[in-house]
């Protein structure tokens, strides 16, 4: 399980949760080279700790739990994934 950022941040990349993880699992990060590039931020699903104190910190409310990631969103679970090049193992 890990949390999962959906459709909400395209073009938003607040960055608050960013600082909020304990173990820095969010990118990429403003200081990071793909930052401008990319459209939103992503969650590493191994990294993931399952802490949840991203989620009140983004202002779009677009972090959810695998499990709970809205139907109209689902797509981005893999998103997340595809960006850390993990698989997913559970469904
Ligand atoms: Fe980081 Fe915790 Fe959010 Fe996972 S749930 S991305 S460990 S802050």
């Amino acid at each position: 399980m890990a949390f999962i950022i959906t459709e909400p941040c395209l073009s938003v990349k607040d960055t608050a949760c960013v600082d909020s993880c304990p173990v820095d699992c969010i990118h990429p990060r403003s200081d990071e080279e793909q930052f401008e590039s990319e459209s939103q931020l992503y969650i590493d699903p191994e990294e993931c700790i399952d802490c949840g104190a991203c989620v009140p910190e983004c202002p779009v409310e677009a972090i959810f739990p695998e499990e709970e990631v809205p139907e109209q969103w689902q797509q981005y679970i893999d998103i997340n994934y595809r960006w850390y090049s993990r698989e997913r193992t559970t469904h």
